[in-house]
């Protein structure tokens, strides 16, 4: 149920600043124009503009329904400074859909409260269509990325999920793609990177709506020794907008089952066969490649310095303490081997 508010008026002609016998048309583009231009989300925490987008919203809900027009013509213009509008039948759905102004009903963050139902929520409808519209700055998102101990230390190539509507990146924000780029070549340093002759066509990725709806997986390039809490910064592939938001990926450890942290350092089982942890043996822990050294037993521990997690500019250590069991110990060795035959490397 939406409250109306019924206050004393100026006349909504001169708060829409047009002339008495406008036309739907130009009423609506009047609106439209102050709307946005008083909008809070372009004037944080400035009263006065918050007042005027009341004002010019009450004006055309009145100006844009005919009966309400007339009466307004016929009353309220002898008596502006005592005329009161009832907008509780307005329906202001219908006011921004009118203004085309196209409304998100999922609700969304970040809304000023003012404390008076109808604006709050028109307020709320408004910045979301507003910042796709490219009318106020985007939203920075931030996503954590879980990382093995390897990956961490060696860097990686990453995939993440853009919670959010986000800069379509494919075409930049463009919604069109250079037709020779579409197959996935990117131009080479020495070579321009638009021609006249270049032609373009409809972005393959977005369809040519310059954005991505929430979901939009983006590679991110992880520098060797990303710490825990390291930032890395995708500009620009945020939320759309003027100018368009940031997405923030923050660094974790993506722990796996049977590991720990104790500060920096990590801790954790390896399985051997007893012939492996006799003879010695090449292991990988989490993307860590380790040697058991010869004539190792149940029960030792294996340090491998430095190779824990990555804090501020320090590495805790990886401590392993061996178990040996031949099922066990033969299925992580075959799964190696496996590995190496199929990718020819270690997972990341
Ligand atoms: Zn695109």
């Amino acid at each position: 149920m939406l409250h109306g508010v019924s206050r004393t008026l100026r006349d909504p002609y001169e708060v829409l600043g047009v002339q008495r016998d406008a036309s739907s048309d130009t009423l609506k583009a009047a609106y439209r124009q102050k709307a946005l231009q008083y909008h809070p989300d372009r004037n944080p925490g400035d009263r006065e503009a918050e007042e005027r987008f009341k004002e010019v919203s009450e004006a055309y809900a009145i100006l844009r329904d005919p009966d309400a027009r007339a009466r307004y013509d016929r009353y309220g213009a002898q008596q502006p400074a005592t005329y009161r509008h009832d907008t509780s039948n307005v329906d202001w759905r219908d006011v921004f859909r009118d203004a085309d102004i196209h409304v998100d009903w999922g609700g969304r963050g970040g809304v000023p409260q003012t404390g008076n139902a109808v604006f709050d929520m028109l307020f709320g409808m408004m910045s979301g269509v507003l910042r796709q519209a490219g009318m106020v700055a985007g939203r920075t998102y931030e996503v954590q990325l879980g990382l093995s101990l390897g990956a961490m230390h060696g860097g990686t190539e990453a995939t993440i999920t853009v919670p959010g509507p986000s800069v379509c990146q494919t075409c930049k924000g463009t919604g069109r793609a250079d037709a020779s780029k579409v197959g996935g070549r990117s131009p080479g340093p020495f070579e321009a990177t638009s021609t006249p002759q270049s032609a373009t066509v409809v972005c393959p990725d977005c369809g040519g709506r310059r954005m991505r709806r929430a979901g939009a997986r983006l590679s991110v390039r992880v520098p060797a020794g990303a710490g825990l809490g390291s930032k890395l910064r995708l500009a620009g592939a945020g939320e759309p907008g003027n100018p368009p938001g940031d997405v923030l990926v923050q660094v974790g450890w993506a722990q796996p089952q049977g590991a720990s942290a104790s500060g920096l350092d990590v801790v954790g089982r390896l399985t051997l066969t007893p012939i492996e942890a006799a003879r010695g043996a090449d292991a990988e822990f989490d993307g860590v490649n380790l040697t058991v050294p010869r004539g190792s037993r149940a029960g030792d521990t294996v340090v491998v310095r430095g190779m824990g997690l990555i804090g501020q500019g320090v590495s805790g250590d990886l401590r392993l303490t061996l178990e040996t069991a031949w099922l066990e110990g033969a299925a992580r060795a075959a799964g190696r081997w496996l590995r190496k035959l199929t990718q020819g490397g270690e997972r990341r």
